[in-house]
């Protein structure tokens, strides 16, 4: 069988074009595309200021950082998510507190956030998992009741709405990261969007060792950091922001194509679910296995075997070693999100997969899955 990669970047010959000029200009850092890519981006998003960083942790860093949060605050989120997410909050000095997950949608439950709110309580920080929205319009009411700003963590979800509305333009701050598996890639890179002038030049200012707002060379306001994005990584950005849209529409069509595949097999698999109201970005297509005598990490290795690349998707953030050790958290904490962790499973989901492709891996998957289910059955 011909080996398929659980992700794989789609460059096309504007963007190695573009990144040779770049190349061929001399002028590789904070040089003109760096600005070209962000007001590309701000204008994309329908948001005043975009300021791009190094990374999407970075961005979380520097968002949390401008939006005021602080040592001995806590942030409510999820902890079904890239670990970057839960970090981030640390990085500030402020403590992350989880709620557990929708098991449907994956995505933090806002009925969950009354209960864990406290005199710290200063932020939610809401990630919209897998290219989907959080509800948003509960955190939002709970936000304004209990004076909670609001840091999106968009990661995974650029172009996704909610209600009509961008993820990324509900609260103080928003993170997106093109890392080479995200649906635009930049290498390493992300971008924080934010309706805040003064967010906005905070963060240009923190990412570029917290020079003057001027970029006064050698002035240094705040404690900063080098969060800078270089211009390679810029102008590929920019590129491949102009085929968002498209790029997008392959990805729907292919996530169709696999819910269409698992149609008969709805007692192995249940397929990823849209919620009203939602539109989905497709950063991954993730799969959750029915039958809990299945083996899922035996499944991944049986299928790497054959070719197909898969990976459970995703360990829950409280049961990592260094969460446990220092929050104490256990086995049982945050049962859906840990359910989601046991069985949940990403294919193989990137641009140039054909329908025969995505049927051959359905078909082996399946195949699999009964193995699986047999072995341990025995055991
Ligand atoms: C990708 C991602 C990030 C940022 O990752 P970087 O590798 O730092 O760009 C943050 N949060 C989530 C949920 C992500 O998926």
């Amino acid at each position: 069988m011909k080996p398929y990669p659980l992700a794989r970047p789609y460059i096309g010959k504007p963007e190695i074009q573009a990144v040779k000029q770049v190349l061929q200009s001399g002028h590789l850092s904070l040089g003109p595309m760096l600005k070209k890519f962000e007001q590309a981006f701000a204008k994309k998003l329908g948001t005043p200021y975009a300021v791009a960083v190094s990374s999407g942790t970075a961005g979380l860093h520097l968002a949390l950082l401008a939006s005021g949060l602080k040592k001995g605050d806590e942030v409510i989120t999820t902890p079904f998510s890239f670990v970057a997410s839960a970090n981030s909050i640390l990085y500030v000095g402020a403590k992350p507190v989880f709620v557990d997950i929708d098991p449907i949608t994956y995505n933090l439950n806002p009925a969950e956030i009354e209960t864990k709110i406290t005199k710290r309580t200063k932020a939610i920080l809401p990630v919209h998992i897998f290219g989907q929205a959080v509800e948003m319009d509960s955190i939002i009411k709970m936000a304004k009741a209990y004076k909670l700003k609001i840091i999106e963590d968009a990661c995974e979800s650029i172009g996704a709405t909610y209600k009509g509305k961008k993820v990324g333009t509900f609260g103080e701050a928003a993170v997106f990261a093109f890392y080479p598996n995200k649906q635009i890639t930049t290498g390493e890179g992300g971008m924080i969007i934010t309706s805040s002038k003064k967010i906005a030049r905070l963060c240009a200012s923190l990412r570029n060792q917290g020079r003057a707002d001027d970029l006064q060379w050698l002035d240094h306001q705040y404690l900063g950091y080098n969060y800078r994005l270089d211009e390679m990584s810029a102008s590929l950005g920019f590129w491949q922001l102009k085929k968002l849209d498209w790029l997008i529409k392959q990805r729907q069509k292919l996530a169709a194509l696999y819910t269409k595949s698992f149609a008969s097999y709805a007692d192995l698999i249940s397929v990823p679910q849209i919620a009203q109201g939602n539109t989905h970005s497709w950063f991954v297509y993730v799969v959750k296995i029915q039958e809990p005598k299945i083996n899922r990490d035996k499944v991944v290795k049986l299928l790497y075997a054959d070719g197909i690349e898969t990976k459970p998707y995703l360990p829950s953030i409280h049961l990592f070693e260094f969460y446990r050790q220092k929050f104490g958290y256990r086995k049982g904490d945050f049962p859906h999100a840990e359910k989601a962790s046991s069985y949940c499973l990403a294919l193989p989901f990137y641009i140039g997969l054909a329908e025969e492709d995505i049927g051959s891996i359905v078909k082996k998957l399946i195949k699999t899955l009964k193995r699986a289910y047999d072995q341990d059955f025995r055991r």
